[in-house]
């Protein structure tokens, strides 16, 4: 499912194939993917430089954003790597010069939005937290402060901060040495700072390095979800809970309740 590292990835791909390049014709085989507008509106507009926020894609045009939310199985394509269409691709912008860029999402979750300024795009975003990507660290403990609850479900949820998924928000807390249902009142400040730290490298190291979250052999994404998995610190066995509704990996040595 993608997560902040992968949606990163994706503007990055915006940006190469599609940026300052004007867009043709748009190909929507099911106008219901946009969700709020009708797709012509994008027809001759200029694109102009992605922007992400959490797991958002926003691509900002010389007339109405497009914003793209990739659900579980969203992503996007260039005709370049792959000249044959496909079923699953959703909302197909004709560039000009012949290149296609594709939203592809075979489960129809996500979709697409358009707004016309800061404030329609605001709107179709919802109360989005800062991005937990950028989010510094001050303004990340105040809102940890006023927190309550599990700090997993604090992690995932996007009002507190955007872009933190079950993947990520998993190798953090192991990282951190949290087991995933502490309560986030509970945490001392040293393990709140902690907590940021790794979430902060968690992020920034699989979006400089990969594109999507690592899966260093030092880290719990190498073999979390896998039978039998050892913790990749201490060689206890992983141990499988539901936290904040979602299966949940952790180590019950490392991270011990
Ligand atoms: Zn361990």
């Amino acid at each position: 499912m993608p997560e902040l590292p992968d949606v990163e990835s994706y503007r990055r791909f915006f940006a190469r194939h599609a940026t300052d390049r004007v867009v043709q014709r748009v190909v929507v085989p099911d106008e219901t993917i946009v969700r709020n507008a009708t797709s012509r509106a994008l027809r001759g507009r200029r694109l102009d430089a992605p922007e992400r926020i959490g797991k958002w894609l926003i691509c900002w045009t010389d007339g109405p954003a497009l914003l793209l939310h990739f659900g579980m199985t969203g992503h996007l394509v260039w005709s370049g790597d792959e000249p044959e269409r496909h079923r699953h691709d959703r909302v197909i912008l004709e560039l000009e010069g012949g290149d296609e860029l594709r939203y592809r999402n075979m489960r129809k979750l996500g979709g697409a939005w358009l707004a016309h300024d800061g404030h329609e795009v605001d709107l179709v975003l919802g109360p989005l937290g800062p991005d937990a990507l950028s989010i510094r660290r001050s303004e990340f403990l105040e809102r940890l402060g006023r927190r309550r609850g599990g700090v997993k479900a604090a992690l995932m949820d996007q009002t507190f901060v955007a872009g933190v998924g079950n993947l990520v928000a998993d190798e953090v807390l192991w990282q951190a040495r949290l087991h995933p249902k502490r309560r986030g009142e509970s945490l001392g400040e040293q393990e709140r700072t902690e907590l940021y730290r790794k979430m902060h490298s968690v992020l920034k190291e699989s979006v400089e390095r990969y594109d999507f979250i690592a899966r260093k052999r030092s880290w719990l994404s190498h073999v979390r979800g896998m039978p039998g998995a050892l913790c990749p610190r201490c060689g206890t066995p992983l141990e499988r809970t539901v936290a904040a509704g979602r299966t949940t990996y952790f180590c019950p040595a490392c991270q011990a309740g």
